[in-house]
C-alpha cells in the first residue's frame, strides 16, 4: 500500500515510521509512507502557504495555491482518493479502516490553522475523515491514527496474523480481557479456565466474556446486529 501526505509538518511522522506496527509495516515492505510539504510549491521568498480570511474573523486558512500544486505532484504518481482529515468528515471506524486497508493507494491531506481554502476541498479531495467530534490543531495526528490503524490490518504485518481478527470491532464485538503472568496478581487469579490447557472451553469462555463485556460496555454494538 502506497502512502502518500500532504503536511505541513513531515517531521511529526517519524514518530509512526520510528515505532509501531506502521514502522513494522515499512519494514517488510507492505507499505511506504511519503510526505510532501505545500511549502515546497510556494513562490514567493517567505514560502507563505497561509492568509487571512476574506470576510474577516480570527486565524489564517491554508492557500489554495501551494496545496493544489502539492496535491497534483502526488497525484502524478498516486492514484488513490485525495482523504482530507476534517472535524466534518464521515467518522473513522473499523469498517472504514478496513476499506482503506483494502486499497492500494491512498492521498491524506492534512489541515492547519482555520482550515483549507474551500475551492481546495470542491476540487481537490474525494472524501473528508474525521477522527471524532472535537477539533485538534492539525490533521497530522489523525492521518497518523488512520495509518496506524490501517497498517495493522495489512496482510503479513501483525506477528500473529489472529490477533487482528480478534480485535474489538472485527467481529462486531469487543475483545475479551487478557492475563499475563503472574497467576495471582495483588490477590487476583487468572481465570482458571485459561490455565486448564482445553483451547476448546478457552475459545468458548473468550467468546462468552467479549460477549459479556460487549453488553456492559457498548451495547449499542449488540443492538446493531
Ligand atoms: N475550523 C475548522 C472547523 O471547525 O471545522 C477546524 C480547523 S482545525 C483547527 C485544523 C485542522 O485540523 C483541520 O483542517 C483538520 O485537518 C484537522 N482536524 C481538526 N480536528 C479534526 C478531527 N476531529 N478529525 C480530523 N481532522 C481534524
Amino acid at each position: 500500500m502506497r502512502i502518500d501526505i500532504v503536511t505541513l509538518f513531515p517531521e511529526m511522522f517519524d514518530a509512526i515510521i520510528e515505532n509501531g506496527m506502521s514502522r513494522v509495516a515499512l519494514e517488510k515492505g507492505a507499505m511506504t509512507l511519503q510526505c510532501y510539504n505545500p511549502r515546497d510549491e510556494t513562490d514567493d521568498s517567505y514560502r507563505r502557504v497561509d492568509d487571512r480570511p476574506y470576510g474577516g474573523g480570527p486565524g489564517m486558512v491554508m492557500m489554495p495555491g501551494p496545496l493544489t500544486r502539492c496535491i497534483d505532484r502526488v497525484k502524478q504518481s498516486n492514484a488513490g482518493e485525495v482523504v482530507y482529515l476534517s472535524p466534518q468528515g464521515e467518522k473513522l471506524s473499523h469498517s472504514l479502516v478496513s476499506e482503506f486497508a483494502g486499497k492500494a493507494d491512498l492521498i491524506l491531506l492534512c489541515g492547519r490553522y482555520e482550515g483549507i481554502d474551500q475551492r481546495v476541498i470542491e476540487t481537490r479531495v474525494d472524501r473528508e475523515v474525521s477522527i471524532g467530534d472535537f477539533v485538534v490543531a492539525g490533521g497530522e495526528l489523525p492521518a497518523m491514527l488512520l495509518i496506524d490503524a490501517v497498517s495493522r490490518l495489512l496482510p503479513e504485518v501483525l506477528g500473529n496474523a489472529s490477533s487482528a481478527i480478534e480485535d474489538s470491532f472485527s467481529n462486531g464485538i469487543l475483545d475479551f480481557p487478557h492475563y499475563t503472568r503472574p497467576e495471582v496478581f495483588e490477590g487476583l487469579e487468572v481465570p482458571t479456565v485459561l490455565l486448564s490447557g482445553n483451547h476448546r472451553k478457552i475459545e468458548e469462555w473468550r467468546h462468552e466474556q467479549a460477549l459479556s463485556v460487549t453488553k456492559r460496555k457498548r451495547p449499542d454494538l449488540l443492538s446493531d446486529e
